[in-house]
């Protein structure tokens, strides 16, 4: 963090701070959000601003237009919601490059907040183009990114845009989530330290195993992940989910040989529900994990892995955890999953350090109604678990004062 600056080290009077937030926030059919952490965890940056009497004009995407304008991906939506939650009034523009914007801008008075639409309109903003984040640079004088959640992407208004900045830096948003995750890679945390990975795509999730294995206490593998463990130590899953894949396969080996056998970090469900398809309804049985029959799939934990992963969870001091412990979307298999999310909850409130990012994770905290209990929400899914892999993210990188 040494040549990055913050937003502390600027002062906004009199100046117009290009904000890059993550408004891409989940909603419902009837556009109304789902989960608006990321919104919220973006406030005191905006306050600060505001409060020195600046002004701001704010940046973000939203869902997959690929370069398309659209009436149901349009920002606009946003408006009378962020009314609510800022307290305070927000302008939109139905563009976000352009004369028409630069005008709007030029226009905007101390204390004012002009939201922009979509950047992802323009195919430009995910094609590190140097032109289109030209356009997007004179919309302001100090360049801020508080868009953790996108700052893995190499993206114009990430990676490009802050080149044309002499001052630039990272927002409040964004200072929280490099401090917090620089904590748990460092080590440097209460112990006894425990990790908990699930959710599916095993190859986002392998080299962070090989971080933590340096110093985590216990690291519990569930859901989809633990199969491919499973199998390459001789069990049967079945039909279970099984990413096939060399790279998996050699850094899986490695990883049992060269640490687990040495201090026994990790730790497998030892029961698991399986299905004899993938659906809600489906029949089901109580199988050990190495033993799973031919034609069946795990689909969640088991009533014995459950209190194991539990009694681990709720003596621990500092808990990481990304990706659920089944298929928690089917609600007959969703309660592994929520027994974790409590047991995350219980073990906070007597003062373990927990942090949970990866949007599954906080909807089955949501499910049990426990999200708020948690010590530290990440706003970032990709981005937090490439931060974990040891590696400075594209969009911090940009920020660095040469
Ligand atoms: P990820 O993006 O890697 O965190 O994966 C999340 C997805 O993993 C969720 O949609 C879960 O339904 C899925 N998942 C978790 N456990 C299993 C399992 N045992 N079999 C199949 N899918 C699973």
């Amino acid at each position: 963090m040494k040549n990055i600056k913050t937003i502390n080290d600027f002062n906004f009077k009199n100046k117009t701070a290009l904000i890059r937030v993550d408004f891409n926030v989940p909603i419902n059919n009837a556009y109304q959000i789902t989960d608006d952490t990321r919104i919220s965890y973006s406030i005191p940056t905006i306050q600060k601003i505001i409060s020195e009497k600046g002004k701001i004009v704010l940046l973000s995407h939203f869902g997959r237009p690929k370069g398309i304008p659209s009436k149901i991906l349009s920002l606009k939506f946003l408006i009378p919601f962020l009314y609510k939650k800022f307290k305070l009034s927000v302008n939109f523009c139905e563009n976000c490059i352009g004369e028409s914007v630069e005008k709007k801008v030029s226009n905007l008075k101390n204390g004012e907040i002009l939201l922009l639409e979509n950047l992802r309109f323009h195919k430009e903003e995910e094609e590190e183009n140097e032109n289109f984040a030209f356009n997007l640079s004179k919309l302001g004088n100090i360049y801020v990114n508080d868009a953790f959640s996108v700052s893995h992407r190499f993206h114009s208004s990430i990676t490009i845009l802050p080149k044309f900045f002499k001052k630039k830096c990272i927002g409040f948003l964004m200072e929280k989530e490099i401090q917090f995750l620089n904590k748990f890679l460092s080590g440097k945390v209460k112990k006894p330290i425990t990790i908990l990975l699930g959710g599916a795509k095993v190859s986002s999730k392998i080299k962070i195993i090989e971080n933590f294995i340096k110093f985590a206490n216990y690291i519990l593998i569930g859901g989809g992940m633990a199969y491919p463990f499973i199998k390459i130590n001789g069990g049967k899953i079945g039909n279970s989910i099984f990413e096939k894949n060399k790279k998996i396969e050699k850094t899986i080996i490695k990883i049992l040989d060269k640490y687990h056998k040495k201090n026994g970090t990790l730790f497998f469900p030892k029961d698991v529900i399986v299905a004899d398809s993938f659906k809600n309804t489906a029949n089901t049985k109580i199988v050990p994990i190495n033993s799973i029959p031919y034609g069946w799939m795990g689909l969640d934990l088991g009533p014995n892995s459950i209190k194991y992963f539990c009694n681990i969870i709720e003596k621990s001091k500092t808990i990481f955890w990304n990706g659920p412990m089944g298929v928690f979307e089917f609600h007959n298999f969703s309660l592994g999953t929520r027994s974790i999310a409590k047991a995350i909850t219980n073990a906070t409130k007597k003062g373990a350090f927990s942090l949970v990012g990866g949007g599954d994770s906080i909807a089955s905290l949501k499910m049990e109604g426990c999200e708020k209990k948690i010590s530290y929400l990440s706003t970032g899914g990709g981005a937090m678990l490439e931060s974990l892999k040891n590696k400075m993210l594209p969009g911090i990188k940009a920020i660095i004062h040469k």
